[in-house]
């Protein structure tokens, strides 16, 4: 059985001061909530001082994008290797307010996850259709490719470390969510996908979350879905209250 997860994607939100004081009002929330694995990906000037918060609890760290090249003239950027030195254990790849904004595309998400990889960080795959091409009809066609280019020179065990997160851009912080069902269908056709290219044993491994406004009302009939196997959480994670309440009602997967 897949462990859930469930991560908090911080985006732009806290300084290091207030990534200090959500830390420090979650961690008791938090306590012996052991069902399934929770990540916090803050703002990279955050990552130490929530590192440092967590160390002694089960709590992993991830951040919100990397760079493919280790090291370099790249001014601005941060590579795979630093975070993982600096202690994250997850990175998330291809957000959609990345390639949105800053131009991400599936090649360059495809360098940043091998980069993640080799680096011994688990991507958190990100990828999902627009409204228009879901109203087009072509929200299969979008995320297969986004899969297949992102996978490419992937090898079958990096797969096996990879994390992907279902996210339809019409869903992310715009308060409407896909319902279960549709959900559902995208991440059963996803695995579908992953069987078929790397084998069905592994295609079973890989976990699939599924992100865009999970609130704490609807996380369970969400977690409730045979392929859905947690949360890429935006919004709801920047509230101890909100974040804690998604986590607690994830636990429909446990048996
Ligand atoms: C996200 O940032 O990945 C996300 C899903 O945001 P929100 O939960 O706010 O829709």
């Amino acid at each position: 059985m897949r462990r859930p997860l469930i991560a908090g994607n911080w985006k732009m939100y806290k300084s290091p001061s207030q990534a200090k004081a959500l830390i420090q009002e979650l961690l008791p929330k938090l306590a012996g909530q052991d069902h399934c694995d929770i990540v916090l990906a803050p703002p990279f000037v955050c990552l130490a001082v929530v590192r440092d918060q967590i160390r002694s609890t089960a709590i992993r760290l991830g951040a919100q994008n990397c760079f493919w090249e280790s090291e370099g003239a790249f001014t601005g950027e941060v590579s795979a290797p630093m975070l993982r030195d600096l202690g994250c254990e997850y990175v998330i790849i291809g957000h959609s307010e990345r390639r949105q904004y800053f131009g991400e595309t599936d090649e360059t998400v495809a360098k940043k996850l091998k980069a993640a990889v080799a680096a011994e960080l688990m991507p958190i795959f990100c990828l999902g259709e627009t409204l228009q091409e879901r109203e087009a009809g072509h929200c299969e066609i979008v995320v297969k490719r986004q899969l297949e280019k992102g996978l490419a020179s992937l090898t079958p065990p990096d797969i096996l470390r990879m994390i992907i997160a279902y996210e339809p851009i019409w869903a992310i912080g715009t308060g409407k969510t896909a319902t279960p069902q549709m959900a559902q269908e995208v991440h059963g056709y996803l695995r579908r996908r992953l069987a078929h290219l790397y084998g069905e044993s592994t295609a079973q491994s890989v976990r699939i979350l599924y992100g865009g406004s999970v609130k704490p009302d609807n996380a369970a009939d969400l977690m409730m879905r045979p392929d859905i196997d947690g949360a890429l959480v935006g919004g709801a994670s920047l509230q101890a209250e909100s974040f804690t309440a998604i986590v607690s009602n994830s636990n429909q997967k446990v048996p």
